[in-house]
């Protein structure tokens, strides 16, 4: 059973505010009316404001998790004719590796350890692509890229940038604009704290002209969603609880700021961090967004012993990792609806663990 009483600090799902659970827990409403259409547009236009994304961009809802919409803007925006590169730098950079291998496009795999690319010199040895993809926060290890070097990069090669930015919309900067980004690919269950079930694209003018020509699907051709978005409607039933929560978080954020969001996750990023040195643990990533802390064991104890424990001893759940991280790094999420009081939770929890007073 799923204890009511647990504390959630994973990167996906998030806690969730009380205003939002209680959209959660309200009828679904019939949604081909002027209502529904008019909630629609100005969640359009409130996205494509926060990613400062350039005139003429548009948004696709989906109702997927975000895979989904990774796979789907794959598929709308590049063939067998294109050589994209893939900036491979964990387990999520993997996953457009594989969806790319899938559908037969051609790809140079390029794995990444550790760096945040704020030097693109090791790119510069590759000719005749035509796109990249990255996901801007690789969430198995808590790396930030430098996504205005890799902005330059694309714009000095012409490349079309698609970007994963689910796992830091809202926490962490990001601008399409500057950042030369052609699709930005975000979720319902990360930094917009809400639900899963619900992922969008940001399309740039250049990428739209792109769209349809190739996607092998019927669900996923974005030219649907995109001609229907005209008038505020989706061509299938969308997720449509999901959608009002994300209207009334997307207005809240407008009332308080993007840039208030982005602080209030990195004033708890800060606050958690500067705790960490009275454990034996230390930070894995040298670039860590606000969104998340990847930690690894100083000592020789396995980073999923601490998972297990502060799950069944404390309702507390942190996120392990899998593969070869399995004993090295757990993660824990400074996504969605945190306080200081939420955060010492866990922090007493660790304290206790290694016995640490204070
Ligand atoms: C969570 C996440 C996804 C999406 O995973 P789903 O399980 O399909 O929702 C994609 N990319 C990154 C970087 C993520 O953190």
């Amino acid at each position: 059973m799923i204890n009511p009483e647990s504390y959630i600090f994973t990167p996906g799902p998030v806690k969730m505010s009380p205003y939002i659970l209680e959209i959660g827990a309200r009828q679904s409403p019939y949604f081909r009316n002027e209502t529904f259409s008019d909630i629609l547009i100005e969640c359009e236009k409130l996205l494509i404001d926060f990613a400062s994304a350039p005139i003429g961009s548009r948004v696709v809802f989906l109702a997927a998790s975000g895979t989904g919409a990774m796979e789907a803007t794959v598929m709308n925006l590049l063939s067998t004719t294109d050589k994209a590169i893939v900036i491979n730098g964990g387990g999520f950079g993997q996953r457009f590796v594989e969806m790319c291998n899938c559908h037969d496009i051609p790809i140079l795999d390029h794995k990444v350890d550790g760096d945040n690319l704020a030097d693109t010199a090791s790119l510069d040895a590759y000719t005749g692509t035509t796109a990249l993809l990255i996901n801007a926060h690789e969430t198995t290890n808590g790396t930030l890229y430098n996504m205005d070097a890799i902005g330059s990069y694309c714009k000095k090669n012409n490349l079309l940038h698609i970007v994963d930015a689910i796992s830091m919309f809202v926490t962490d900067e990001i601008n399409m604009t500057d950042q030369h980004i052609d699709a930005l690919i975000i979720s319902s269950h990360k930094g917009l704290a809400l639900p899963p079930g619900l992922s969008m694209v940001i399309l740039s003018p250049r990428a739209i002209e792109r769209v349809g020509h190739h996607a092998k699907s019927l669900y996923f051709n974005f030219r649907n969603y995109l001609e229907d978005g005209l008038r505020g409607q989706p061509p299938f039933t969308p997720a449509v609880t999901i959608l009002l929560q994300l209207h009334a978080r997307l207005k809240q954020i407008e009332r308080d700021t993007l840039n208030h969001e982005i602080d209030k996750t990195s004033r708890i990023a800060e606050y958690f961090r500067k705790h960490v040195s009275s454990w034996p643990l230390g930070l894995y990533s040298r670039f860590m967004p606000n969104a998340m802390t990847a930690l690894t064991p100083t000592n020789d104890e396995s980073a999923l012993d601490i998972v297990k424990y502060l799950a069944e001893q404390c309702h507390i759940f942190v996120a392990p990792n899998g593969g070869a991280l399995k004993d090295t790094v757990f993660r824990v999420s400074h996504m969605g609806d945190m306080t200081t009081d939420y955060v010492d939770v866990l922090i007493d929890a660790l304290d206790h663990y290694y016995g640490v007073t204070r």
